[in-house]
């Protein structure tokens, strides 16, 4: 039998992607891999197309002519709905509009079941465990704090099985407690070989928690690189109208550059 990597196939591949809204366009060109367990993210100001690049890539709007979006190796304009929410996983950014069971379990299992998998209550109990909701399983979903409803979403995500996740400003509203709990969640998946991509504005988010980052300007991508090429590059931080993280412009004074403080610190003791 013909065995591959998946670890070495991109999860998602986006192709000289163009769209525009009524003539005007939005997307002049992206291209760029994510491969399988890794932590993406997106970086651009207000305006540039960030939701209409998501968008794109989960089928919902049609690129405009030959440029295309590869989902685990098959054109997404040639998947149909249900198939694409086995492959990726789409969080919206208020997370009450997607919830409306009774329970947290009903809520999970909604997924799984309307997509006829099997075994749907084991595989909604085992997202709900990775979420760390289990002890929750009875209660009304709309009574959980902001960050209990965001993991419950990614619960529900989870149970159908999703080798992409998409977040789109996971952290807005979550007080440092509640995103380091998400994070915990990102990070176990990723281990599981899950990409995710996140749409942030949060810079010491991308510093700590990300591997791969790309700044969308003026419909192109501007820079495209690891968390420290972009944070420590002014142009790129300006283009998407955003700050690094102090911790960067401190440590590139001393001629090197750090992501963390913790990581700062452990170079200078
Ligand atoms: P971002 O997510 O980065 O804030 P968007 O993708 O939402 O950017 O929007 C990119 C551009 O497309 C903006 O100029 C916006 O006004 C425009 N736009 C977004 N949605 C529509 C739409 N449905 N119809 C027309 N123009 C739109």
């Amino acid at each position: 039998a013909f065995v591959r990597d998946d670890r070495n196939t991109p999860i998602l591949s986006v192709n000289d992607l163009k769209f525009g809204y009524n003539g005007v366009d939005v997307l002049k060109g992206i291209s760029f891999d994510v491969m399988p367990g890794e932590v993406f993210a997106i970086l651009g100001h207000n305006g540039c197309g960030k939701t209409t690049l998501l968008k794109n890539i989960i089928g919902l709007l049609k690129p405009s002519g030959k440029g295309m979006v590869l989902l685990d190796r098959t054109d997404v304009k040639d998947i149909n709905v249900e198939d694409a929410a086995k492959t990726v996983g789409f969080l919206f950014q208020n997370p009450d509009n997607m919830l409306f069971a009774e329970t947290v379990l009903e809520e999970v299992m909604f997924g799984p079941d309307n997509l006829g998998l099997q075994n749907s209550k084991e595989r909604s109990m085992k997202a709900i465990e990775e979420v760390g909701l289990i002890d929750r399983i009875n209660e009304y979903p709309r009574y959980l704090s902001n960050g209990e409803k965001l993991r419950l979403c990614i619960a529900s995500i989870l149970a159908m099985g999703p080798r992409l996740i998409i977040l789109d400003e996971p952290t807005t509203g979550l007080d440092d407690n509640e995103c380091g709990k998400l994070m915990e969640v990102v990070l176990k998946l990723k281990s599981e070989g899950v990409a995710i991509i996140m749409v942030t504005h949060d810079m010491n988010l991308v510093a700590r928690y990300t591997e791969k980052v790309i700044v969308l300007s003026d419909g192109r991508i501007f820079k495209e690189g690891s968390p420290s090429d972009v944070l420590k590059d002014n142009d790129a931080m300006k283009a998407a109208s955003l700050k690094s993280p102090p911790i960067i412009e401190l440590s590139k004074e001393c001629g090197c550059v750090y992501l963390t403080v913790e990581d700062f610190l452990e170079a200078i003791i």
